[in-house]
């Protein structure tokens, strides 16, 4: 079977998961859960990141111990994926023993090879980014990640020759432009290095809270390098032989927010040759939300709380709309207008009423049971051409198109029901063709429910129970084929996805 790797970032641990943590992870579970239904051997990884400067500052501040502090946030995490449905395959913390082990040997394999020497470092620091920066990466003399003043610092520290990789990098790069997507952040990526690539500091004095430098215990290990090979001893590299990773390496698709594409994009692949490893397939890097039109900030009020929404509108609704509402790898806005529209218009007045409306005719009129395959039908071929341009839309992460594909045939079997109008070619006993437009139904219905279920994986399973059927996520995309639904299959009296909220 082809073996599909996707992964998150690891999230930081200074403080509790919010909204922008949430969409990358759905979206990582929605890209999961196609490739599964595709028949892929997939393997999705999340976690967290617990080394980061910050974590330190935030424990003392909350008058507990790093690791204390950084146990209670993992919890926090973990509980959320639950209520989000999120089904991934392993879940790393970066003070695993077994990642803290084989960063060590990571290190250490560095230093052996030449490609890791000490040096001292001056520059500006960001502290919150814990990113050294130069001049000309200052915006208005602050950071360009955070907008944050910057301070002037000076430590010895060991280094990575980063510098001895631009030719390489220059030339994955040029070679393969979808290495980095969307295009705007290859481009931004390229740019970094293309003139000039300074290596790069790899270890921190003065810092406890972080994994020791194997021979040099006043330094602990730089975050990023300790960060980014997550990814592999999560899929069980030791840090010293590169045939000890597992063959879902390399990794398909590493998702990231824009603000670490480069971290990703440039770092990552040069620190993967350095040890024998190949670079992964793709980095894809996502935008960023605002609400009601402005920055979120948890002072301002300007903030989604996960928890309540999910308490109103279900996890698939929230999921739904973080995947609808904008062009994965842009920006976004998050509107309780716009999340109020789409629940109510498009959950439940198209898709949550097309469900409700087929099951009670079918009961009304055919017993509950699906009726027999038609000679000819008005919506096969349209349901057809859907489901492929849907899954061209999900290899390319189009999620909201994708989404716009799955809605025209939930559109054009609504439009089926108001032309034949079954309740009154049953008053005119013309019982064939109201069954006929059961069928059609029904059929348009199991389909949509396979593809939406990527995207709403519970909601989908009760449509799915409700015609009768079981066990939509062991269903794959090859049987979307019209005319699969077999006759007879007893189904549900009605079906209430999407209640209306007012
Ligand atoms: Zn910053």
């Amino acid at each position: 079977m082809k073996k599909f790797y996707v992964t998150t970032p690891i999230y930081y641990t200074n403080g509790p998961p919010h909204l922008g943590h949430a969409y990358t992870t759905i979206a990582a579970d929605v890209i999961a859960r196609f490739k599964k239904i595709q028949g892929f051997d997939v393997f999705f990884l999340t976690g967290t990141d617990e080394h980061c400067q910050k974590v330190e500052k935030a424990a003392k501040e909350a008058g507990k111990t790093p690791i204390q502090f950084v146990n209670e946030i993992v919890q926090q995490y973990k509980e959320l994926w639950v209520e989000l449905d999120i089904e991934y395959d392993k879940f790393i913390r970066t003070t695993d023993s077994y990642h803290e082990k084989a960063v060590q040997n990571i290190f250490q394999q560095m230093y052996d090879a030449g490609l890791i020497y000490k040096g001292k470092y001056e520059g500006w620091y960001c502290v919150p980014c814990e990113t050294f920066l130069t001049d000309s990466q200052l915006v208005n003399g602050k950071c360009p990640d955070c907008g944050r003043d910057v301070k002037r610092e000076q430590e010895e520290s060991y280094f990575f020759k980063l510098s001895t990789y631009r030719k390489k990098l220059q030339k994955l790069f040029e070679e393969n432009k979808q290495f980095v997507q969307p295009n705007s952040r290859w481009h931004e990526a390229y740019n970094f290095f293309k003139d000039e690539l300074r290596d790069l500091s790899v270890s921190r004095k003065n810092v406890k809270w972080g994994i020791p430098v194997p021979f040099d215990k006043e330094h602990v290990i730089y975050v990023w390098l300790d960060a980014l090979f997550n990814y592999l001893t999560a899929i069980e590299y030791d840090g010293k032989n590169p045939k000890s990773a597992n063959n879902f390496w390399p990794a398909d698709v590493h998702l990231v927010g824009k603000e670490i594409a480069k971290f990703h994009a440039v770092y990552w692949p040069a620190m993967l040759w350095a040890v024998g490893l190949k670079e992964p397939k793709q980095v894809y890097a996502h935008g960023w939300w605002t609400i009601e039109g402005d920055k979120m900030s948890k002072s301002k009020g300007n903030y989604v709380e996960p928890h309540a929404v999910i308490a109103k509108y279900g996890c698939d609704a929230f999921r739904y709309f973080l995947l609808r509402e904008n062009t994965f790898g842009e920006d976004g806005d998050y509107s309780q207008k716009s999340f109020d529209a789409r629940y109510n218009g498009e959950l439940a007045d198209e898709f949550g009423n097309l469900a409700n409306r087929t099951l009670v005719m079918l009961n009304r009129y055919c017993n509950g049971k699906v009726p027999p395959k038609p000679k000819t039908s008005k919506l096969q071929k349209t349901v057809e051409e859907k489901v492929k341009l849907y899954e061209d839309k999900m290899e390319a992460y189009q999620f909201n198109r994708a989404l716009e594909e799955t809605w025209s045939i939930i559109k054009e079997a609504n439009k089926l029901v108001n032309d034949s109008e079954p309740w009154k070619l049953a008053k005119e006993g013309k019982q064939k063709e109201v069954e006929n437009v059961m069928y059609e139904l029904c059929e348009s219905l199991r389909i949509t429910a396979v593809l939406l279920y990527p995207f709403m994986p519970s909601s989908s399973e009760r449509l799915y129970n409700a015609l009768g059927l079981k066990e939509v996520k062991k269903i794959k995309l090859k049987q979307c084929k019209w005319g699969e639904i077999k006759e007879g299959k007893q189904t549900a009296e009605k079906l209430v996805l999407f209640p209306k909220i007012q």
